[in-house]
C-alpha cells in the first residue's frame, strides 16, 4: 500500500484544517475531538478515487455497501464519549468499517478495542492502523450485538451502525458511570442515544436524528 500520509491539495493539512472550522461551525466544541480530528489523516480512510473528497462533510462509501460517517457525526459522537471530568480509558467500538472513527478515538482513549463483522473491511482497517502506528487499538472480526465479554468492562461504548433496539448485552459490558453513545432505530428515522448507568438506574438522552447503516447479524468472510 503506498499512501501519502502528508497529502496535498485536497488532501492537504490546509483543507484539514477548513473542515475542522466548518466543524466548530456545526457546534463541535471540545478542543480534545477537534485535535485528534486534526491529526487523523482521514484521505488514507477511503479508496484513492475518492481522497479528494475526504475533507467535504459527507459520508462516502467504503465498499461492502457501507459507508465511513460523515465527519460532523465522527466528531459529535466522540464529544458525547468525552463528555465530562475524565476521557474515557477503554473505549469499545462496534462497525470498525474503514478504521476513521477507531483512530479518532486512539487519540482520546489509551485503548480502543474494535469490532467488525465484515473481514475484508476489518483487514484494510488493520493496515491503516499499522501504517499510523496506532498501537492502542485491538481489532476482531465478529458480530458485536455481542460487544467484547473477554475484554470488557469499557468506560465507554460507541456503536456505528444502528440496530433497531439497544443491544442488551452491550449494556452488560460497560463500566459503573460507563456511557453507552448508539443510534437506534429503523431507516430513515434513527435517533442517537445516550445511556448511562448512574447511581439511579439506567439514563437515556436523545440527541439528535441520524442516519447509519443497519446493525446486521452473524460475520462476512
Ligand atoms: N466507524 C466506521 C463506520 C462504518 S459504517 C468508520 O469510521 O468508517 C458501520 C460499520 O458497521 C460497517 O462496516 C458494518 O459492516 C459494521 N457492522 C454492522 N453490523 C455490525 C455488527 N453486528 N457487528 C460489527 N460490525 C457491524
Amino acid at each position: 500500500m503506498t499512501v501519502d500520509l502528508q497529502g496535498i491539495g485536497m488532501t492537504s493539512m490546509r483543507t484539514r484544517k477548513r473542515l475542522i472550522e466548518r466543524l466548530k461551525e456545526e457546534g463541535i466544541s471540545d478542543s480534545r475531538v477537534l485535535d485528534a480530528m486534526m491529526q487523523v489523516p482521514r484521505h488514507i480512510f477511503v479508496d484513492e478515487a475518492l481522497a479528494h473528497r475526504a475533507y467535504e462533510n459527507t459520508a462516502l462509501p467504503i465498499g461492502y455497501s457501507q459507508t465511513i460517517s460523515q465527519p460532523y457525526i465522527v466528531a459529535r459522537m466522540s464529544e458525547l464519549l468525552c463528555e465530562g471530568e475524565h476521557l474515557p480509558r477503554r473505549v469499545l467500538e462496534v462497525g470498525t468499517g474503514s478504521g476513521y472513527q477507531s483512530s479518532v478515538l486512539s487519540q482520546l482513549a489509551d485503548s480502543v478495542y474494535t469490532v467488525e463483522r465484515i473481514e475484508p473491511l476489518l483487514k484494510r482497517a488493520s493496515q491503516r492502523f499499522k501504517l499510523l502506528k496506532a498501537n492502542n487499538i485491538r481489532t476482531r472480526l465478529s458480530d458485536g450485538n455481542w460487544g467484547w465479554p473477554e475484554e470488557g468492562p469499557f468506560d465507554a461504548i460507541l456503536v456505528t451502525a444502528a440496530p433497531e433496539q439497544i443491544p442488551q448485552e452491550l449494556l452488560t459490558q460497560l463500566s459503573p458511570g460507563g456511557r453507552l453513545v448508539i443510534p437506534v432505530g429503523v431507516d430513515g428515522a434513527q435517533e442517537l442515544r445516550v445511556i448511562e448507568q448512574t447511581a439511579e438506574g439506567w439514563e437515556v438522552r436523545t440527541v439528535e436524528a441520524v442516519r447509519f447503516v443497519p446493525l446486521l447479524s452473524g460475520v462476512v468472510r
